[in-house]
């Protein structure tokens, strides 16, 4: 019997995500809401993205997994909800 599997969540890849572009939460941040509408953003003269959490600025490269992804962020069109 093959071992119960789920589906690998279809999280937002690094090299797809730009500024402005929308990205939706999971549930599992403390510091956003899970089904949170969140627009990407970057400042000047910086390279590194993030979004709006309740404690601030909250950095994508914090979520990134070995395969370039960021976990717990989905791009809309595979939001689960
Ligand atoms: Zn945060």
């Amino acid at each position: 019997m093959p071992a119960i599997h789920y589906d690998a969540p279809a999280w937002a890849e690094r090299a797809e995500v730009n500024p402005g572009d929308i990205l939706i939460a999971d549930g599992d941040f403390t510091c956003i809401d899970a089904g949170t509408r969140l627009t990407v953003e970057r400042d000047l003269h910086s390279p590194d993205l993030y979004v709006r959490c309740s404690e601030g600025k909250h950095y994508l490269d914090g979520q990134l997994d070995d395969q370039g992804r960021y976990v717990g962020l989905f791009p809309p069109e595979h939001a689960p909800c």
